[in-house]
């Protein structure tokens, strides 16, 4: 009787707090204490593997963290399986039993019982044989009865405090991502964020392009097997499932490493926007098992809020675009290449290096017009903006500059190489065949460089401008340099060349 009440104090006690760590080491602190025991562990059940872990344990002088029973094995297993107390005393002549600690000699698993589920094993081992007998075994029930009520209620807990942590660091990247309109530095907060928030080691965003996923973002401690830019496939396999579906993915047993050398548990969730998937929020683990389907609603928020902020950045930066880009070409404008005219003229005058502009203009379009049709006129105009930007490097810029106006900005580059460069278009617009035309296009040029023909962004347009037209009345198709101020060693050169460089007929 006095055991019984010294235990209800006790049981009392461990059903006061809700930390679920004092909550464990209280039972065990007691059970072992008031039932003179060498070992107790806590198992729990892990439902959706069929099996039980050990979550704490106390007295067991080996590892027994990674100890795992499937349900139905061992004496713990049993237990789990029949609700009922299971006791072998003497473990040694009991043919299911798992060995697992040298000096257990006897046993006995009581099941933890909240509302007719087992939710985890008391697992009492003695080095005496045969020393529980059915009083003390009707005690541990009495109270594994307790425990299990404050280990429900330590449990519930913490997964409302985790849940209130969660929608608290959903609301902060609500108020933190929404605001930030520029895609870069929006998706180089968002990793950071949910890493922090969600307690991960890794975070990742991969958005779609065509068929692959590219990495566009991520923050954490895993080393990078992949950096920013690279291309993943993402039509085929589990991840190729998930994307088509709008589905989440959990990956908790991850052996090949694609993204992090150390992933072994993964969480992908789709980003979606009216109806499609166009990326993907991947949070990494290197542990296996990290992920929970508890995890998968906070998360799903978060890549909802994380969806509309990289849309309203794309959308964005779409407005951006439109108003550098023509509508009916599809090249950048006016307006963008005297943006990026100046841009590269404080550049050429940091590094001293050269820079040129070419205005180039079609000729007698007008004529071409009135022959053929404005509609046949609009797909010369694509049609020869396409020519002009297949040509140049990536780092020069073609645009529109209006009408049948086109301007190019060639960077790092010196009088005679732009000169080149003009030739060479015009060549290929003249022996271009553009489809329902009987006859050729041809166009002018003007050419004028920096430091030669000007230092600022008005003088140099004046000077190519200038060109342009002396190509125009020199009878067209051809292409002018601006006479300018030469350096010493051109000025032999244009002794040669001068009539290749101002009478540059056709070719
Ligand atoms: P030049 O050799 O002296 O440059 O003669 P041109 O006929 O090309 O020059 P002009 O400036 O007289 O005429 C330009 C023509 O370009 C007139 C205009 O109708 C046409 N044009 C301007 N923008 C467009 C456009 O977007 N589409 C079409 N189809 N034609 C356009
Ligand atoms: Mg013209
Ligand atoms: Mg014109």
């Amino acid at each position: 009787m006095q055991k019984i009440a010294l235990l209800y104090e006790a049981s009392q006690a461990v059903l006061s707090t809700l930390d679920l760590d004092e909550v464990l080491r209280q039972i065990l602190a007691i059970a072992r204490e008031h039932f003179d025991l060498r070992n107790v562990l806590i198992f729990l059940v892990d439902s959706e593997k069929n099996e039980l872990w050990v979550r704490s344990q106390i007295g067991c002088d080996v590892d027994s963290e990674k100890m795992r029973v499937p349900l139905g094995c061992g004496i713990t297993g049993a237990a789990a399986l029949v609700k009922k107390p299971v006791y072998v005393p003497d473990v040694s002549k009991e043919p299911n039993y798992i060995k697992s600690f040298e000096k257990t000699r006897s046993e006995v698993a009581i099941p933890m019982i909240v509302r007719g589920e087992v939710i985890g094993i008391l697992d009492c081992q003695s080095e005496n044989l045969d020393h529980f007998n059915p009083e003390i075994i009707g005690l541990l029930q009495l109270f594994a009865t307790q425990a299990s009520m404050a280990l429900q209620n330590a449990r519930l807990y913490s997964l409302e405090r985790r849940r209130t942590s969660q929608l608290e660091a959903i609301a902060a990247i609500a108020q933190q991502t929404t605001a930030v309109l520029d895609i870069e530095q929006l998706l180089g907060k968002v990793c950071p964020l949910i890493r922090q928030s969600f307690h991960v080691a890794h975070v990742s965003v991969l958005l779609k392009d065509g068929e692959d996923l590219i990495l566009r973002a991520q923050s954490g401690e895993l080393t990078p097997r992949a950096s920013l830019g690279n291309r993943f496939r993402c039509c085929d396999g589990d991840w190729g499932k998930s994307l088509a579906g709008g589905e989440t993915l959990i990956q908790n047993d991850v052996h090949e490493a694609d993204i992090y050398h150390e992933t072994r548990s993964r969480l992908g969730i789709p980003l979606i926007s009216f109806g499609q998937t166009f990326g993907v929020l991947v949070l990494h683990s290197d542990a296996p098992g990290a992920f929970q389907s508890t995890d998968v609603p906070p998360l799903e928020s978060v890549a909802d809020i994380c969806a509309t902020a990289i849309q309203n950045a794309n959308y964005v930066e779409r407005v951006k675009q439109l108003a550098y880009r023509d509508g009916l070409t599809g090249i950048f404008n006016r307006r963008f290449f005297e943006l990026r005219m100046s841009e590269e003229l404080e550049r050429a005058k940091r590094y001293s290096a050269g820079m040129a502009i070419i205005m180039v203009d079609i000729d007698r379009f007008k004529n071409l017009n009135d022959e053929f049709g404005h509609m046949l006129g609009d797909e010369v105009l694509r049609q020869v903006s396409s020519i002009l930007h297949d040509q140049l490097r990536k780092f020069d810029v073609v645009c529109r500059y209006g009408g049948e106006e086109f301007a190019v900005l060639l960077s790092q580059t010196n009088p005679q190489h732009a000169v080149g460069v003009a030739q060479k278009l015009r060549g290929l617009v003249e022996n271009w065949q553009f489809p329902g035309l009987p006859r050729s296009v041809t166009i002018s040029a003007g050419v004028a460089t920096y430091p030669e023909n000007g230092i600022e962004r008005d003088g140099l347009m004046k000077a190519a401008d200038a060109s342009l037209y002396a190509a125009k009345q020199a009878g067209r198709n051809r292409v002018m340099l601006a006479p300018g101020e030469k350096k010493e060693a051109d000025k032999e050169k244009k002794g040669k060349s001068s009539k290749k460089a101002h009478a540059q007929g056709n070719g």
